[in-house]
């Protein structure tokens, strides 16, 4: 499939058809990673982030979060990664992720408590939703 029009980097359709690949990018570097090619995974994490940085697609905040800005392999609770929930005080609480490949570590904080928000926890949406 090749076209001829290659001047469209600005426009909507063209960030949504990165942002399509930008995530099939991440799911192959995530299967790659459970597969425990790491390397390989690093290499299409990599791409899918060149692509983010080069066209400003919105991607889903799991996704950015499930990179490693460093080293870019995927950050799979378990296999690539290691999260943990650390609490500070009552009110504020955070989640340290730490690359397993390259070791660097990230902190989100988070709200605890006092107000449940109505009709879910979108707040605290930033896990991926690959699990078991
Ligand atoms: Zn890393």
């Amino acid at each position: 499939m090749r076209r001829k029009r290659d001047s469209s980097r600005g426009d909507p359709a063209y960030r949504d058809l990165a942002r399509q690949r930008i995530v099939l990018l991440y799911r192959m570097a995530v299967e790659a990673a459970r597969r425990g090619d790491v390397g390989y995974a690093r290499d299409l994490g990599g791409l899918a982030w060149e692509m983010y940085r080069s066209t400003r697609a919105r991607i889903p905040r799991w996704l950015k979060r499930g990179l490693c800005r460093r080293c870019h392999a995927p950050l799979i609770p378990g296999v690539t990664a290691r999260v943990r929930l650390r609490s500070q005080g009552r009110r504020f609480s955070y989640v340290t992720v730490t690359c397993l490949a390259c070791g660097w570590t990230r902190r989100y904080p988070y709200k605890t408590g006092d107000r449940p928000a109505p009709g879910g926890a979108a707040e605290n949406a930033g896990k991926p939703e690959e699990e078991g």
